[in-house]
């Protein structure tokens, strides 16, 4: 496919780069799992033993194995993802889920002979040139050693993860199976809660107001069970901290995100002090729609109506705002669009949203999109090809273990390949209506990022708070807990409608990873940080980014952060971030006025 095909509007994924077909993947599996089977009984055993060459011989072959798996996994997943309903293709997930299993357990040697190691060796061997290209990775599985129980202990906690998960269970069942009757205009019918929540956008102000109220409505008979799940699984984690050693309910998610809670905590203190960015925001958008006050049902409406961009726009848009940067991201882009690991339009059975896969050092990512010709497509598409360019630049030079980087880090270049679009179009849209659409999307897509994410944080750290105190976590405790929580930020800049108190019970992060959000609040908030960057100076930025791509996930965050002169542990660095915000809504309320 070349790059004038790519232009066309029906592109769609080239999975042969992957394998070569359902037999071949088969065939693939088969081969894989025997050979991780041959590497485990030649290693099992001998980590103490190895010197660092043949060390990092073995971890050589288990990238390579890693590659080969990656490469299986995401073939499956994408004819998956091209048609939930292909009967090869799920039956191909089947045997990729089970196989991936059995591989996984017998790798599983490695990180723990590696864990067991005593200090004394184990810093010995990070000290060596053989294993600089997984020293970082390796550094960061050894913090995890003093939280590790006996192996019967992990055993035994372990057996009970079906009970934990059936709480998960039991939460995403209520809230997927809950539907509640509403008018959109057409006649009453069945709403899901996310058919609910995607009203919020539209220009008509009663579906807005009436899907708010029916949604609250719909939760409140639920929110007995739905607390109920989410107390179980609060003291569930309180008590396996307890077992661990973990100081603080954070703990866990922060060391995963390889953040310390100094760095967690001055960026919640300043994105805190910054709230009322987004309350000065909500009282000029009060204004442009014609109202006195914002209601909570308004915070998402669309001001004006953006013209519509063809997919060879927005390839135009991309290309030309990641050349302007680095020839280098459009040469990426390109690549993608003309190897044919683009898919554009959504049909029926393919699967909704957008994402980014990497695949392994010798294949491009794969990117899939569900293109409908709106402004915020040609937004999504930069951002899922930032995550590209990065995965690109990171695996060729990085390992595959170390190129990948947690969410935090990981949602960096996508937001700041987001900003890069957007400024261009900012810059070269001749429709003003556009042109304020865009500022303001722009506005409340970074508010819903970096203030309600923060928002959660600090109701799931209270509600530990209180879970820790003794206390149980019923319904009236979480609903005071929300709405105090919330009316940090909000004030009285808009008003909240009476259900809202049960705005916490449908949130899945709280149910399935604690802590989750304030990773998208870090990541728009360090791209912002960046941004501003570059701006102040392009010529001197840009080579430090493209070395910070590179970089992939082979430092943590504070040291891939660091050329840059940042220090994340500032609350003042975090407030640097925040004039960009508040830039950004000047720009937006002067645009939108006009
Ligand atoms: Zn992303």
């Amino acid at each position: 496919m070349s790059t004038t095909d790519s232009r066309t509007e029906d592109v769609r994924w080239d999975l042969s780069d992957l394998c070569a077909g359902a037999d071949d993947a088969r065939a693939g599996w088969t081969e894989l799992v025997a050979r991780a089977a041959d590497l485990a009984s030649r290693y099992r055993g001998t980590i103490a033993s190895l010197g660092a060459p043949e060390l990092r011989a073995l971890l050589d072959e288990a990238d390579e194995l890693s590659q080969d798996l990656s490469r299986l996994q995401v073939y499956t997943f994408l004819r998956l993802s091209m048609d939930a309903t292909d009967v090869e293709a799920n039956d191909l997930t089947t045997i990729g889920r089970d196989r991936s299993a059995q591989i996984e357990n017998d790798l599983l040697f490695l990180a723990l002979e590696w864990i067991a190691l005593d200090d004394d060796a184990a810093e010995g061997l990070l000290a060596s040139a053989e294993l600089v290209p997984y020293a970082h990775k390796l550094c960061v599985e050894r913090e995890e050693k003093p939280y590790v129980l006996s192996e019967a202990e992990e055993q035994a906690l372990n057996a009970r993860r079906p009970v934990v998960s059936a709480w998960q269970s039991l939460h995403d069942r209520q809230i997927s199976t809950l539907e509640v009757p509403f008018d959109e205009g057409e006649g009453e019918r069945p709403h899901t809660v996310s058919e609910l929540l995607s009203l919020l956008y539209r220009p008509d102000r009663a579906v807005r107001l009436g899907a708010i109220e029916a949604l609250y409505e719909g939760l409140e008979p639920h929110a007995d069970v739905l607390a109920a799940c989410y107390d179980a699984l609060v003291g569930d984690r309180l008590s396996t901290d307890r077992l661990r050693g973990f100081a603080d309910p954070m703990q866990p998610t922060n060391m995963n995100n390889e953040l310390d809670g100094a760095t967690v905590e001055a960026m919640m203190t300043a994105t805190e002090e910054a709230y009322g960015i987004g309350r000065k925001w909500f009282d000029a958008k009060a204004g442009l729609l014609g109202l006195d006050r914002l209601a909570l049902a308004d915070q998402y409406a669309p001001i004006g109506e953006a013209r519509k961009f063809s997919w060879p726009e927005a390839v135009e848009v991309v290309d030309t705002s990641f050349g302007n940067f680095s020839p280098r991201l459009s040469e990426i882009f390109k690549a993608c669009l003309d190897a044919g690991h683009v898919d554009a339009r959504p049909r029926p059975g393919k699967a909704p949203g957008a994402y980014c896969t990497a695949v392994s050092k010798q294949i491009l990512p794969y990117v899939l999109m569900n293109f409908t010709d709106r402004l915020r497509d040609v937004s999504t598409l930069a951002h899922e090809f930032g995550h590209a360019t990065h995965n690109v630049l990171a695996l060729e030079q990085q390992t595959w273990r170390s190129h990948r980087c947690g969410i935090p880090m990981a949602e960096v270049p996508s937001t700041f390949a987001q900003s890069l679009a957007d400024d261009y179009l900012l810059d070269n849209e001749s429709d003003a209506v556009t042109r304020a659409a865009l500022a303001a999307d722009r506005l409340e897509n970074s508010f819903a990022a970096i203030y309600r994410q923060t928002v959660l944080a600090r109701f799931e750290r209270r509600a530990y708070g209180v879970r820790m105190e003794g206390l149980s976590l019923g319904v009236e405790r979480l609903n005071e807990l929300w709405i105090e929580e919330n009316t940090k930020y909000y004030g009285d800049s808009l008003t909240l409608p009476e259900g809202y108190a049960y705005g916490w019970s449908y949130i899945p992060h709280f149910i399935h990873v604690r802590f989750y959000t304030y990773a998208y609040s870090f990541a728009q908030l360090v791209a912002l940080l960046l941004y501003r960057r570059y701006r102040e100076d392009p010529e001197a930025f840009t080579p430090k980014y493209l070395d910070f791509l590179g970089a992939g996930g082979a430092a943590s965050p504070a040291d891939l952060v660091a050329p840059f002169g940042l220090d994340l542990r500032s609350t003042d660095t975090w407030r640097g971030a925040f004039a960009e915000l508040d830039a950004m809504r000047v720009n937006a309320e002067t645009l939108s006025a006009a």
